[in-house]
């Protein structure tokens, strides 16, 4: 096979924790990226999160000024989709609701060339139904980044039903860009990383909703207990209380309805709260005080 295409011009959709991260590692790998929100708050909200990052990588030592006012230069705003146009791949990264995400790819297919490959960002949903709302299910692949992305080193790359070979290859050429380490997950919901992690953070608040502990004691046992930096709940209000919700409802629909994977009423009555984690300022735990 011949080698894979480079990709020197990238879109993001969505500007919100994962995008603005997208955005941050394909601009500093050297790509013009064009980042695309629905609200200029959303788009500045990112922005300001790819300010502090850059400044949080330069303060360290681990980056150049130069270099980060180079990247920085390197992302345009749009509010519309047209400018994605003559982008050669477009990672989706809006907010994990699939009506939501098949009517980006039915616009997205609209708004850009036949070639251009369009890759989601999706926790759970099938890469194969999201293609299929596009005029090139051959050119669709899930390209899964870990949130932060410019920290986190995996992604997670899956292929549709109709994924060609030239297509992973491409994508596959654009995560080690950015420098990123890859595994390949089949197309079943959560993939790999989701299906392990979102169950053991729906316990946690099964934990929590039975009283077998307090959400500190939680997060220290298994935080103390299995060596990892933070404990399931800390993680969720990290990760995005509604997102973790949508991901189970993926993998609760998604397998066939298996109460194992029933997400927990605690989980659902903090998002009816709007008690989203981090993003919102109050989650499990409260960081406005
Ligand atoms: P977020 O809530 O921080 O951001 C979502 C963004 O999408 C918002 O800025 C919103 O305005 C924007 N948006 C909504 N509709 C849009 C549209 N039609 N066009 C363009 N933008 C639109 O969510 P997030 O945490 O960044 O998650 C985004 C995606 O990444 C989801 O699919 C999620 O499952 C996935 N993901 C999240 C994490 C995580 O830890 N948060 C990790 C890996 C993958």
């Amino acid at each position: 096979m011949s080698s894979p295409s480079l990709v020197s011009r990238l879109g993001v959709v969505g500007a919100g924790q994962m995008g603005n991260g997208i955005a941050h590692v394909a601009a500093l790998a050297g790509m013009e990226v064009v980042l695309r929100d629905v609200s200029q708050a959303a788009l500045d909200k990112g922005f300001a999160a790819i300010d502090k990052n850059l400044g949080r990588q330069v303060s360290k030592g681990r980056l150049e000024e130069a270099a980060a006012t180079a990247a920085r230069a390197r992302i345009t705003g749009v509010l519309e989709v047209a400018p994605l146009a003559d982008t050669q791949l477009v990672v989706e990264a809006a907010t994990e609701d699939p009506s939501l995400k098949f009517r980006i790819f039915e616009e997205l297919a609209g708004a850009t060339s036949t070639d251009t490959l369009l890759a989601t960002n999706t926790s759970s949903i099938s890469i194969t139904a999201i293609a299929a709302h596009t005029d090139r299910p051959d050119k669709v692949m899930g390209m899964h980044f870990m949130n932060p992305v410019p920290v986190m080193a995996l992604v997670e790359l899956i292929r549709g039903l109709a994924t060609t070979d030239e297509t992973y290859a491409t994508v596959h050429a654009a995560a080690l860009a950015m420098g990123k380490t890859v595994v390949e997950a089949r197309d079943m919901p959560g993939f790999i990383v989701n299906r392990v992690l979102m169950p053991y953070i729906n316990e946690a608040f099964f934990a929590l909703y039975e009283g077998i502990g307090s959400a500190e004691d939680i997060d220290t046992a298994m935080k103390l207990g299995t060596n990892v930096p933070m404990g399931p709940l800390t993680l969720a209000d990290f990760i995005g209380l509604d997102t973790c919700l949508a991901i189970m409802e993926v993998l609760h629909e998604g397998m066939g309805g298996d109460s194992k994977y029933r997400p927990c009423p605690l989980l659902r009555k903090h998002v009816e709260a709007g008690w989203l984690g981090r993003k919102a300022g109050r989650g499990v735990y409260d960081y406005a005080r």
